[in-house]
């Protein structure tokens, strides 16, 4: 039987194809199928297939192909917003492949298309090893890794998708293919930065990092002392080694439950700090901030399984306007900028409002790296705020675009595909270089734009690009 001997549903021929399933409109359970993490995104696929194996992954692409649609592949949904219209498109989640392996004595991990951080991050522990993880323990390491992946150790070993040593995946033709530095080197080169345009990962293979512990934590004060705190950090950022990554954060706590009773219902300033090392080592680089007395203290020595829940994000499915940009500088203008929005006497409604310290290995190309190998930025800003009306949506834009303008003047020119919420020029992710080899290879691999990414690539139209010419219909 082939998808063309079908009259009823097409997608009858897909359900015997795989091992896993597959939902459409029609089956009581779209809503829940259809549903990404990021609850702002209200996904109206043709289709959802839940593909078990990699083979499941070749079959929905041979259907597609076959039926003209295109492939959404997703792991959680945390970036669902930017994908667009999907009423073409078959929404391909990896929820269900979840194999890890941990190969201690090579250091290395491979994980399924579904993995999400946690999953990696704790039987990795049980040999002493660290992945290149970020904030968030729920986050899928594939998307985290495709799109570059800025987590704790970032300044000490660079971008996760430097730390990718091979991809399985399913390319557009069908076909179940093994990239590395040696095999397909221009698609190992793209898909280490360049996101989902490339083929459907079944599973990725990376390095992983020896690390027992870490002297990680918060120092808290009243926001109030935001300016000297955040001064203060500023100055103290440019002293410390690459073993220290932390953030400058200012954060408006509702009176929620959950929170913590100290800091429940307060506005704080705050610093997160991750040393990898020795807590000596580290205690005696934080004296500077600890001068400044900080309210409550908690950084301590932690197992490395405690840095995928320092950032305390949210780890059931949620709604938040992100607006970031990454800071070439922050001199003191610049931090008083950041207070002007988000800060006392503001009128800021910002739930959240960070500043991640990049620079060390985060800020070097990377030996033999892929599209996107370093940032070329020495900060990351991301201001995150939770619009509980329609109204609130409104004013809380408002505010999140006067952030983004008054931080602009800092600015390095560049997005973070990763921190990118919302459909833009992907080119402002990439040097103008790394862009066209994208483009190209788009045009050689997905002619036709079978994979739907949520911050797409569009095939290159120039005559260098040579036979494929076909635009994306995104
Ligand atoms: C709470 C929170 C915390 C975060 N913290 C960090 C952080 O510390 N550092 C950081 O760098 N980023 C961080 N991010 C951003 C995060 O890395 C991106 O949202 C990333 O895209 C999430 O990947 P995912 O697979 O979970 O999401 P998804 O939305 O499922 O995937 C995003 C995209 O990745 C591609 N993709 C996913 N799976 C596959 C696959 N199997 N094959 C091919 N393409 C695929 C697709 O194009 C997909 O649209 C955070 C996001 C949130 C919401």
């Amino acid at each position: 039987m082939t998808p063309s001997t079908t009259q009823a549903s097409p997608f009858l021929y897909l359900r015997r194809a795989l091992t896993g399933s597959v939902v459409t409109a029609d089956d009581a359970g779209f809503d829940e199928a259809r549903q990404a993490w990021h609850l702002g995104a209200d996904q109206r696929p043709a289709a959802v297939a839940f593909p078990e194996t990699a083979e499941d992954v070749v079959q929905v692409v041979r259907f597609a192909r076959a039926t003209g649609l295109r492939i959404a592949p997703q792991g959680t949904g945390h970036n669902a917003p930017p994908l667009g219209d999907l009423s073409r498109t078959i929404l391909l989640k990896t929820s269900r492949m979840r194999g890890v392996e941990i190969d201690p004595t090579r250091r290395r991990a491979r994980a399924e298309a579904g993995v999400l951080w946690a999953e990696v991050v704790e039987p990795a522990a049980a040999y002493g090893l660290s992945a290149l993880h970020g904030s968030s323990p729920d986050v899928g390491v594939v998307g985290y890794s495709l799109g570059g992946g800025i987590g704790w150790q970032v300044r000490l070993h660079g971008l996760a998708a430097n730390s990718v040593t091979a991809a399985e995946l399913v390319t557009a033709e069908g076909q179940l293919v093994r990239v590395d530095a040696g095999t397909e080197p221009e698609l190992f080169w793209a898909l280490r930065g360049g996101g989902g345009n490339f083929g459907i990962v079944t599973a990725l293979e990376f390095d992983l990092f020896p690390l027992e512990s870490a002297y990680a934590g918060w120092l808290i004060w009243p926001w109030e002392q935001a300016e000297t705190v955040l001064g203060a950090w500023s100055e103290w950022v440019e002293t410390v080694p690459d073993e220290m990554t932390s953030v400058g954060r200012i954060l408006q706590l509702p009176p929620l439950p959950f929170i913590p009773e100290p800091i429940r219902g307060r506005s704080i300033v705050v610093v997160e700090a991750a040393y990898a090392g020795t807590a000596a080592g580290g205690a005696a680089h934080l004296e500077a901030l600890r001068a400044l007395k900080p309210e409550i203290d908690t950084v301590a020595a932690v197992p490395a399984t405690g840095l995928s829940r320092l950032h305390q994000d949210p780890e059931d499915p949620s709604f938040a306007l992100v607006e970031h940009l990454l800071l070439s500088s922050l001199p003191k203008d610049g931090v008083d900028a950041f207070l002007s929005v988000a800060g006392p006497g503001s009128g800021s409604q910002i739930l959240s409002a960070e500043i991640r310290h990049l620079g060390g290995a985060a800020g070097v190309p990377a030996p033999g790296g892929g599209a996107l190998s370093h940032v070329d930025a020495s900060f990351l800003t991301a201001a995150i705020a939770l619009p509980m009306s329609p109204e609130m949506t409104v004013t809380l834009g408002h505010q999140l675009e006067a952030y983004s303008a008054a931080l602009a003047p800092y600015g390095s020119g560049r997005s973070y595909l990763n921190f990118t919420e919302e459909k833009t020029d992907t080119e402002s992710f990439f040097t103008a270089e790394a862009y066209h080899r994208l483009r190209t290879l788009r045009a050689k691999v997905d002619p036709a734009g079978l994979f739907q990414a949520n911050h797409e690539i569009p095939v290159a139209v120039d005559a260098a690009a040579g036979a494929s010419q076909l635009a994306l219909s995104a």
